[in-house]
């Protein structure tokens, strides 16, 4: 008995590119189609409440291997400490 993998094709939210993934385990973002952002995010990348209508009307939109690879090195770069400045702030003798 061999077990069947039903592939899907999307396009990915980020980068608009066509890939074949499986729906049991591809990445998705909840995309409101007006802001191309998920609700609750501004083009600006930051929060806000997100809308009723918003959370409605978006899409569960699939993210594709590479973007997701970025998305992760993005968020460990956030997470990691901030660089150190030496000379920064001034300590103004
Ligand atoms: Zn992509």
């Amino acid at each position: 008995m061999s077990e069947e993998r039903e592939m899907e094709t999307g396009r990915c939210f980020v980068c608009k590119r066509e890939f074949t993934y499986d729906p049991r385990e591809v990445i998705t973002f909840l995309i409101d189609p007006e802001t191309g952002v998920p609700p609750g995010f501004s083009v600006l990348g930051t929060m806000r409440p997100a809308k009723p209508e918003a959370v409605a009307r978006s899409t569960d939109e699939p993210l594709c291997p590479d973007c997701l690879d970025m998305a992760e090195r993005y968020t460990d770069q956030l997470n990691a400490p901030p660089p150190r400045w030496e000379s920064w702030p001034p300590n103004g003798n």
